[in-house]
């Protein structure tokens, strides 16, 4: 039987550093996965890698933070770390045009090299940034190359990266909807839409702390073992990926779309619906399969969908119930039921 190539099978085999001629020349290529080789072949860079593997790899001598002034501005000038600092500025072009960002918001890094990071710049619009204006540092936050003054918030990435040793890029940004939750203290709720299941789970809510401050990436850092994206109490959102910038920026219009998705079906009047707990376990399924952490993973079925943070409240982490008694579906909906009634009514007051 001939092989299917997917898009994020090609994407793997770069990451990994294989040849594209690996690919068996009868294979069925999906059009994404054409459109990424195609970008390859015509770019002879990886498009959207990690910058971990071409960076350590390639160097004899890898360079690292010890390395000399000289060495370690070549290596900022170069033709792999060019193609990294493009994937930051098309992402902060991303975010500005999505309005995720607002004034100079917002903040971007890749890890490369060993124990080096590639972020950006301080008072500078995510929309309009340049090559030039992007910074090297080390993962204690020194600067080592780069004409513009790195972001204050780089430490919390590199507190992420530091902790989370398969973070290879991560985002932060104000995407309205996902900080309305942020602030309002409500955890968005979950088992309404596959995708944010599957490529985020459940999205925590860190302490509010100064931005820029050590504590504020320790708080965020805590939650990095078990969640890809963080809600930050009174600020933003911030995520990290073991795949590549974009990936981490994906997490954004994930979250992003199912807060605001959320936020506009509450108001419609009728009681949002959930998927079973059994669906949900078919999609951690998938969430493994894929290497994505979720602390869900292995739990119970009666502790899976736990809405006890959403209001108007869809509550089904409850204990098994004794034959006779109402389901956690029923209980659910008549909960449900009962919240927008009352919400309804207060409207209409
Ligand atoms: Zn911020």
């Amino acid at each position: 039987m001939r092989a299917i190539i997917s898009a994020r099978e090609v994407e793997e085999l770069l990451r990994k550093g294989g040849d594209i001629k690996s690919i068996p020349s009868d294979a069925i290529v999906t059009p994404a996965a054409r459109d990424l080789l195609r970008e390859f072949e015509n770019s002879g860079a990886r498009p959207w890698s990690s910058g971990l593997e071409k960076t350590s790899a390639k160097a004899a001598q890898p360079v690292t933070p010890a390395s000399s002034p000289a060495e370690l501005e070549a290596f900022f000038n170069s033709p792999e770390i060019h193609a990294l600092k493009l994937q930051i500025c098309e992402v902060g072009r991303r975010l500005w045009t999505r309005a995720y960002v607002d004034g100079n918001g917002g903040n971007i890094a890749i890890r490369v090299g060993q124990g080096l990071a590639l972020c950006t710049p301080t008072l500078v619009s995510k929309g309009f940034m340049k090559p030039e204006d992007l910074c090297l540092v080390d993962l204690d936050g020194n600067q080592l190359a780069g004409g513009k003054k790195r972001t204050s918030e780089i430490l919390m990435h590199l507190q992420i990266m530091k902790r989370q040793t398969r973070a290879v890029a991560t985002v932060h940004c104000h995407p309205p909807h996902a900080t309305a939750f942020a602030v309002a203290g409500v955890e968005p709720p979950t088992c309404m839409i596959p995708e944010i299941e599957v490529f985020i789970g459940k999205v925590p809510i860190a302490p509010y702390r100064t931005p820029g401050t050590m504590e504020m990436g320790k708080l965020v850092s805590d939650l990095e073992d078990q969640h890809n994206t963080i809600l930050m109490a009174n600020h933003g959102v911030v995520s990290w990926s073991h795949i590549n910038v974009e990936d981490a920026y994906f997490k954004m219009e994930i979250i992003e779309a199912y807060c605001r998705t959320v936020v506009v079906a509450a108001q419609l009047g009728t009681p949002l619906k959930t998927f079973s707990q059994t669906h949900l376990q078919d999609l951690l399924k998938i969430k493994q399969t894929l290497g994505i952490p979720d602390p869900r993973i292995g739990l119970k079925e009666c502790e899976l969908c736990n809405n006890d943070e959403w209001r108007p409240g869809v509550a089904c982490a409850v204990p098994p119930q004794p034959s006779g008694a109402p389901g956690p579906d029923e209980q659910a909906e008549a909960l449900v039921r009962a919240i927008t009634d009352q919400i309804m009514s207060r409207l209409k007051t």
